[in-house]
């Protein structure tokens, strides 16, 4: 069995031993141009030339949970697309949003701020029920967050395409339903993948429905949200502030206004890394039951872009 490896800013050594070892006999090596058709592909964001080349391989395993980046090149026919299932990652994304919720909800960085000014001030406790927090996607990623805001008992509104039933989740789903659920939230975290349909999906009109002192969280993808537009409403006061971990551009380009934004928190693109070891167990467990004509789990619908 061949394995290509193709996968852009990531040093590859370290993923072809772990594939050539949890897959004893398979043949695995970085794709080059011209390398010759392999059975199956690791990936991330290829270029459309090794796609080109590689029809009739078998399956391609994105080395994460979003599979835009891929989506946008022409697919060699046949080739299933398999995302990463959690491998790690939702308890990552369940820590970061937890943290951001928590430390605006609890005035950390006004406490800090106090204490480095040599003030030993209390602030008036703020009430669970008046911080209403609404997670945009219920997949993977959603769903672990949603049980987790709810573990520390914030109410959790959750949107989505089909509709769903977790426990301590107050469930919205379709296009029809996204204006109550944004007028029933105050905090906003985005787990959405990336597609024609939620492209831009948090601009003016949109975050305007949020609850007065609207927070936002965008952990899923930069070309969510509409710049411009949150910065109107953090400066008109509608919002009180955002922590963001993706961006339109990504490394966030020198002189954007989010690097130095009073009401803005900035990470890197880092909720939720994609962990090697976890992977490649996983990709190895896919690879094995494909071969043998098993079910797996994870496969995408490129009609529906995820
Ligand atoms: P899933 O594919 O498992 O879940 C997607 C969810 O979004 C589903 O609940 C789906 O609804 C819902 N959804 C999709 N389209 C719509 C729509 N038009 N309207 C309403 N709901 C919609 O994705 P994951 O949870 O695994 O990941 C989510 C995203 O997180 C990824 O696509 C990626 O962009 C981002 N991500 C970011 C990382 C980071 O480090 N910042 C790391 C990993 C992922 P339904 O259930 O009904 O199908």
């Amino acid at each position: 069995m061949k394995i290509t490896f193709c996968c852009t800013d990531t040093k590859a050594e370290p993923w072809l031993q772990g594939l050539a070892a949890a897959l004893p006999g398979a043949e695995v090596s970085v794709w080059q141009p011209g390398a010759p058709v392999a059975d199956y592909a690791v990936v991330w964001a290829p270029p459309q030339q090794f796609m080109d080349e590689q029809q009739g391989i078998k399956a391609l395993f994105n080395i994460g949970a979003g599979v835009d980046a891929l989506l946008q090149r022409r697919l060699p026919p046949g080739a299933r697309v398999v995302r990463l299932d959690d491998a790690g990652m939702a308890v990552q994304m369940a820590e970061y949003v937890c943290h951001a919720v928590i430390r605006h909800f609890r005035e950390f960085d006004q406490y800090e701020a106090g204490m480095r000014a040599g003030q030993w001030a209390y602030r008036k406790p703020r009430l669970r029920q008046d911080f209403p927090v609404g997670v945009m996607g219920l997949g993977v990623l959603g769903e672990r967050v949603a049980r987790a805001l709810a573990q520390f008992e914030f109410p959790v509104n959750g949107w989505s395409r089909s509709p769903k039933a977790i426990a301590g989740v107050r469930a919205f789903n379709g296009a029809e339903k996204f204006n109550e659920f944004l007028a029933a939230s105050r905090v906003l975290v985005n787990l959405l993948p990336l597609t024609p349909d939620t492209q831009d999906i948090l601009n003016r009109d949109k975050l305007a429905r949020l609850q007065p002192g609207g927070y936002v969280i965008n952990v899923a993808r930069g070309a969510h949200l509409v710049d411009a537009d949150l910065l109107a409403l953090l400066d008109s006061g509608h919002l009180a502030g955002a922590t963001l971990d993706v961006f339109r551009t990504e490394p966030l380009p020198a002189g954007h206004p989010f690097w130095n934004h009073p009401k803005i928190t900035a990470t890197p693109h880092t909720s939720a890394r994609t962990l090697r070891e976890e992977s490649i167990a996983q990709i190895a467990g896919k690879i094995g039951a494909l071969a043998r004509d098993e079910p797996i789990a994870g496969i995408v619908d490129p009609g529906r872009g995820y």
